[in-house]
């Protein structure tokens, strides 16, 4: 009658610590605008209303693509996650779109972006369904010490897996740009930290007394056999280059970041949902990557590979990108992911944001065919570097 530490009830706290060195223009808050948030950079161009207009065109006009979904597209399994807090390794599941679970050597149990609603839009009524199931619902997942939102789009953040992951762990703690701890207050959601770019937090998990009540419950053989440490994370809200909205009023009220997590020592880089350079309308057929093309690129990823790198591990969008002339400053293709990954420093990446909700026009199995191409063309292996996986998948970093 072992007791694992799975049973042991963790007090999480977070603290203010002094931030480490970040670039300068972090200090002058160029992203800051009096009503919300901007990205302050050259290869930002607003996808706003006119790029509604113009994929409503390209539907009507015939020249969109309309995705097939009707055969198998990404195969979905089982999630197995670790029963125990107990790995060697930094361990990461696929959920599907942009949401991953990771399993930290030091016992931390994170979810990124989990949204495992069969809809993404308001009310699980509006907005894209699935055409990959959910691999599992927040009621299998073991355990969650924090939930890391990037942004509050509704195929990132949902009411309804949010506030199930609340209710089974009470101690989580949320972790949200600036902007979104009004809406969790709003959801019954109390533990929030919402973090600036550059921001960073100490956090701290402590066994709690009812730990000891189930170690000493559990006798003597046992009590002997356990030994249980604090569990330390720092975390910093980053930038990348998106948007936000929930409504038709609240457009960019809220920020957008990326994340970066280190615990037990491995080190995670979350990009969520980016842009990184925008394309303009060029002739069909026209590759936009082409040397001759010279977009600017956003400098944050740099950045926060010489402040924050090198990573063991980049979860990095590859999916929802055409066409390109309407989508590019918002969201990276696998081209641009590539680059985001090699900016950032990272050592292994997994594609994430593709193969469940249709969003764009690409084809849905396209993504992880042109990261195939992408990789070739900077000179890394197709497979074992910046991989994707099945939904449900996980990998050992
Ligand atoms: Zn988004």
């Amino acid at each position: 009658m072992g007791v694992t530490t799975t049973e042991i009830l963790y007090a999480l706290s977070v603290a203010t610590t002094s931030n480490r060195p970040a670039p300068e223009d972090a200090t002058q808050k160029s992203h800051h605008t009096t009503s919300g948030f901007r990205n302050p950079w050259d290869s930002w161009r607003d996808v706003g209303l006119s790029s509604v207009f113009e994929v409503m065109k390209r539907r009507l006009n015939g020249t969109g693509n309309i995705p097939n979904t009707s055969g198998p597209t990404v195969p979905v399994r089982k999630p197995e996650f670790l029963p125990t807090r107990e790995t060697a390794k930094l361990r990461a599941t696929w959920l599907g779109h942009a949401a991953y679970y990771a399993e930290f050597p030091s016992g931390l149990r994170v979810l990124f972006d989990p949204v495992l609603e069969e809809r993404c839009g308001p009310y699980n009524l509006l907005g894209p369904k699935r055409f990959t199931d959910a691999p599992c619902q927040p009621n299998d997942i073991p355990l969650i010490d924090a939930v890391v939102i990037s942004h509050n789009h509704y195929d990132h953040l949902s009411y309804h897996t949010v506030t199930a992951i609340a209710k089974k762990h009470p101690n989580c703690h949320f972790f949200v740009p600036l902007g979104n701890k009004a809406w969790f207050k709003s959801c019954g959601i109390e533990k929030v930290t919402e973090l600036d770019w550059w921001d960073e937090r100490d956090i701290t998990l402590v066994p709690t007394t009812e730990k000891e009540m189930s170690v000493e419950a559990a006798g003597e053989e046992s009590s002997k056999s356990v030994d249980i440490k604090d569990i330390t994370a720092r975390i910093s809200c980053l930038p990348c280059q998106h948007v936000s909205a929930r409504g038709p009023f609240d457009r960019n009220k809220t920020l957008w970041c990326s994340w970066a997590l280190e615990s037990g020592g491995k080190k995670l880089y979350f990009a969520g949902d980016t842009g990184y350079r925008p394309v303009s309308k060029l002739p069909e057929g026209e590759d936009d990557h082409d040397a001759k093309h010279d977009f600017p690129v956003c400098p944050a990823f740099k950045q926060v590979g010489e402040f924050r790198g090198p990573f063991d591990l980049g979860l990095i969008p590859i999916g929802a990108y055409a066409p390109r002339h309407v989508w590019s400053p918002a969201h990276g293709d696998p081209h641009d992911a590539v680059s985001i990954f090699q900016d950032t420093k990272c050592k292994n990446a997994l594609g994430i944001h593709w193969g469940t909700w249709v969003l764009t026009e690409e084809d849905v199995l396209e993504p992880p065919e042109k990261l195939k191409v992408a990789l070739k063309k900077f000179g890394l292996p197709e497979k074992g570097v910046f991989d994707v996986v099945d939904i449900g998948e996980s990998r050992e970093y």
